[in-house]
């Protein structure tokens, strides 16, 4: 078990008419295993992250057995990786890191398609509407700035 990240999980939102957030594409948020349709992965996802079903089964292992769970607790992972296993970790981490951008960005066009303003989604991210826009419209489909 090497290369785990802690994340929140919540419903993928699936079923919003017309929504660009697909299931395709995506890594396990826990240990970077591709998944998803087409794979023979499947991934829960909420708020961008996504989880495998290895994952889940090993979590669900270490969380109902308390010893493994005492071990796990007692150092950090990555203080028994060596360097190579370390960095090799470094391009999951930042795959996850895009992968749940890009979510954000899709929650967003979601919003937008729901004709929810750019001044609503900036007061909920407590920055300005026009803040809001420079954020996210520019790598959305929807530039507009006039709601
Ligand atoms: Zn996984």
């Amino acid at each position: 078990m090497t290369g785990r990240v802690a994340s929140g999980h919540l419903g993928d939102g699936e079923g919003g008419g017309g929504m660009a957030i697909t299931r395709e594409g995506r890594i396990c948020s826990f240990c970077g295993t591709a998944g998803g349709p087409g794979t023979e992965v499947p991934l829960i996802g909420g708020l961008g992250a996504q989880i495998c079903q290895g994952c889940v089964d090993d979590f669900h292992a270490l969380v109902h057995d308390e010893a493994r769970a005492a071990e796990a607790r007692g150092s950090m992972p990555w203080d028994r990786m060596s360097d190579a296993e370390v960095l090799a970790v470094l391009p999951q981490i930042m795959a996850s890191a895009d992968q749940n951008v890009a979510f954000a960005h899709e929650w967003v066009d979601l919003l937008r398609a729901r004709r929810v303003s750019w001044a609503e989604i900036g007061r909920v991210l407590g920055v300005s509407r026009q803040a809001a826009w420079e954020r996210f419209a520019k790598k959305s489909g929807d530039k507009s700035a006039t709601a």
